[in-house]
């Protein structure tokens, strides 16, 4: 079995600069920080944004002026006039904000350690080695590489310049349709099971092989090339923790219950659910719920209990209880941090910036266009 010949020193985090929260930030009490926190917002007034991932636990998004998922946010930043964007998310999605807003705006992230595992499992580098091996073991087909959304600025630009686009988990079905009028076969990167189940919403089910160019006791590219769909073999370990043994719990104890979960969970989870859907389907259906309902949730534990607060009309249930996890990406952006960022702002020192490189970033954009176009 043959492996890809690349090796690199791969690390969750992708920036180097990591800042250490000083002493006195430390051991904040929850009113003091609170306090500190709208202090500095009031103080730089119209020059801030602060944007809060669903994901964040409570003590962020009370102060963030807009919460959504990462395309939502994306959204608001490039809307957004304030010379300050602060993202209370994970690196891939200051990048994200950082391509699409002006030069002159700058993007904070609270935490330089907030990097997401499953977009550290391919990078650039990586995926550039194990394209010439699909590639040559294809000669004869286009392939076009599409990107999720939830990956780092390099590989987008890399997706870019051979043509592909990036997707999110909405509009995964629309671009892979895109990417067959392009080309023969679509390299899917890094989520698995996102791909997995776009392939069967598409009814391609029998079409698609799961690829580790690394597994010395996986598939080579050979094996792989005869497919139409090529899945990158990274996952969302909060959400491949879901099971159908949950699905059946719940309906067992709830039998009345409904089960709404992310297209990031295994595909025998998603046929077990109700509804599969991106952050903002999950959010609106409850939204829509009438009351009195119960909807268990198979998705980042956060934002479970947000909905829980926002709806209390409706019984909204962790999908397993308490195994239902954090993500420890997400977690690394502690209200302590904020409050440092904020107030560095007000001294007027910007502290964790968020700065694609300009040629990346004129690419990467190009992939996040040509998704907006589909
Ligand atoms: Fe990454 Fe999953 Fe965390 Fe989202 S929930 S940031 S995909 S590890």
């Amino acid at each position: 079995m043959k492996s890809a010949g690349f090796e690199t020193d791969l690390s969750l985090f992708k920036y180097d600069n990591l800042e250490q929260l000083p002493e006195a930030y430390r051991g904040l009490s929850e009113d003091e920080r609170t306090d500190r926190i709208e202090a500095a917002k009031a103080e730089l007034g119209d020059d801030l944004v602060v944007l809060g991932h669903n994901y964040q636990r409570r003590e962020i998004v009370e102060h963030a002026d807009f919460v959504g998922d990462s395309y939502q946010l994306s959204v608001e930043a490039a809307e957004a006039d304030a010379q300050y964007v602060v993202f209370c998310g994970v690196t891939f999605m200051a990048e994200s904000a950082d391509i699409i807003t002006d030069d002159d705006q700058t993007v904070v992230l609270p935490s330089m350690e907030a990097s997401c595992p499953m977009a550290g499992m391919a990078e650039a580098l990586q995926v550039d080695a194990a394209w010439e091996e699909i590639t040559n073991a294809a000669p004869d087909a286009d392939i076009i590489p599409i990107t999720y959304m939830n990956s780092y600025a390099d590989l987008k630009a890399f997706c870019s310049q051979q043509g592909g686009a990036v997707c999110t988990s909405s509009n995964a079905h629309d671009v892979f349709k895109w990417a067959f009028e392009q080309g023969d076969k679509v390299l899917f990167l890094p989520d698995k099971h996102l791909g997995e189940n776009t392939a069967y919403r598409l009814g391609m089910e029998d079409e698609m092989a799961s690829w580790d160019p690394w597994d010395p006791e996986g598939k080579d590219a050979d094996e792989v090339a005869d497919s139409d769909i090529i899945l990158w073999d990274g996952y969302c370990q909060v959400h491949e923790r879901f099971r159908t043994d949950h699905v059946a719990a719940i309906r067992d104890e709830y039998p009345d219950a409904n089960v709404v979960v992310h297209p990031e969970c295994r595909r025998e989870v998603v046929e077990a659910a109700d509804i599969a859907g991106s952050t903002a389907t999950i959010c609106e259906t409850i939204e829509n719920a009438d009351p009195g309902d119960t909807w268990a949730i198979g998705t980042e534990i956060h934002l479970t209990n947000h909905l829980q607060r926002w709806h209390p009309e409706v019984n909204v249930l962790p999908l397993c209880g308490d195994a239902c996890m954090d993500c420890n990406a997400m977690r690394q952006v502690d209200p302590n941090y904020l409050t440092w960022v904020l107030e560095e702002l007000v001294a007027g020192r910007e502290q964790n910036v968020i700065s694609v490189a300009p040629k990346e970033a004129e690419l990467a954009n190009v992939a996040l266009e040509r998704m907006l176009e589909i």
